[in-house]
């Protein structure tokens, strides 16, 4: 039997790298607290995503926790249940009502059609969700957050390094939320960062993420303890030296997975949004045809050592946590997505010839089943 394939793969540099990262640390002694690498990696960050102001973080999550603090709201948030549930985790924690609001049926970001109807006296935020690599529609989503006079944080955990018609993907909205988790595009190890409008915040984040410390001898919040230790960030200066290769390795894996699938019926490809450079974070297909079941796939590809991901499913407003929690919102859209929608694997290192053998897995699946349904025997 093939070598099985993993549905994503963290991407390293050599040990040897790292170790030579780590020195100065073994002289330094200082392992965490704004250390020389953390400083070193706020500011190649803010380089790299074009932006004025970062604040790394233990994690994504901690950062969106953070920032709803640091942003003193309450009352309602309009988010998309079409996410991992860290997002709506992330409100119910921070004290606030998730209102849901449905995505779009092309590129899965929040629908913007109808968001109006759900801004109540209450809503305070929209926290939207870049998915996959697709951008929200981010001009509408600010104008009518300035019309109501919303904050607008957007989840951008998959969104490391896009651009939108030129423009960093870190420069819209209030604020930003990346994840460097192992399995994102850039990571570190587990980490996160904030990047925001306004750079008066700056202190404020910062000393919120150390227990609300603002001087020697002066604690000015009631902070929590979110920072980023310097072996993680270490990890980031490596691996940010070699994102831009390993996203064009994603992308030639992206296009490989694109020849292979195209042209079949009951098989939609992932959207491809015009005026925006992609990062090839996922490969999600939509097994949309009536003859053959996103389940049956994964099981197929399951069968020869190939994981995939329903990802997302099942949505955050069905969490069983959730259960008897706040209105759930009736997301049509959201909901027929997640019963379809399967992530293939994707990560730098994929070989081409293993993604031909999983697009032949799922045509050998399509072709049989079109045989027999021929004969007349499947029921459609
Ligand atoms: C990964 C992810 C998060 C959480 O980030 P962590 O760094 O793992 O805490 C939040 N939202 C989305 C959409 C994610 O994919």
């Amino acid at each position: 039997m093939n070598n099985p394939i993993p549905v994503t793969c963290s991407s390293m540099p050599t040990l040897n790298e790292y170790i030579e990262e780590l020195k100065d640390l073994w002289e330094s002694k200082t392992l965490t607290n704004d250390g020389v690498k953390h400083m070193e990696l706020e500011r190649a960050l803010a380089d790299y995503l074009e932006t004025v102001n970062v604040s790394l973080f233990t994690n994504g999550h901690l950062a969106l926790e953070y920032i709803l603090e640091v942003f003193q709201l309450n009352g309602e948030v309009i988010t998309t249940p079409f996410t991992f549930a860290s997002t709506t985790h992330a409100i119910v924690r921070k004290g606030l009502t998730p209102v849901f609001a449905d995505i779009n049926p092309n590129d899965y970001t929040m629908q913007t059609d109808n968001l109006e109807s759900l801004i109540t006296e209450k809503t305070t935020a929209i926290m939207p969700v870049h998915v996959y690599g697709n951008v929200c529609d981010v001009a509408e989503i600010e104008r009518i957050a300035e019309k109501y006079s919303l904050k607008v944080i957007y989840d951008a955990a998959h969104a490391f390094g896009i651009t939108v018609k030129g423009e960093s993907i870190a420069n819209f909205g209030d604020a930003s939320m990346f994840s460097f988790h192992a399995t994102k595009v850039f990571n570190t190890i587990e980490g996160g960062a904030l990047t925001y409008k306004d750079s008066s915040l700056k202190n404020v984040i910062d000393a919120y993420k150390n227990f609300g410390i603002t001087g020697s001898e002066i604690i000015d919040y009631i902070g929590g303890n979110g920072k980023m230790n310097e072996f993680q960030a270490a990890m980031g200066l490596c691996n940010l030296r070699y994102v831009d290769r390993e996203i064009q390795k994603r992308k030639a894996v992206y296009e490989r997975y694109i020849e292979n699938l195209s042209g079949i019926d009951g098989i939609r490809l992932p959207y491809i949004q015009k005026e925006v450079a992609s990062n090839y974070s996922y490969f999600p297909v939509l097994f949309d045809g009536i003859k053959i079941s996103r389940d049956e796939i994964q099981y197929e590809l399951m069968k020869q050592g190939i994981h995939s991901r329903k990802y997302f499913y099942p949505l955050t407003n069905k969490l069983e946590c959730y259960k008897s929690k706040f209105t759930h919102n009736h997301t049509p859209v959201a909901q027929q997505i997640s019963e379809k929608v399967l992530t293939l694997p994707l990560y730098a290192d994929l070989q081409l010839d293993d993604v031909d053998r999983i697009c032949s897995i799922i045509k050998r699946h399509f072709n049989s089943l079109t045989l027999t349904a021929s004969k007349g025997d499947i029921p459609i």
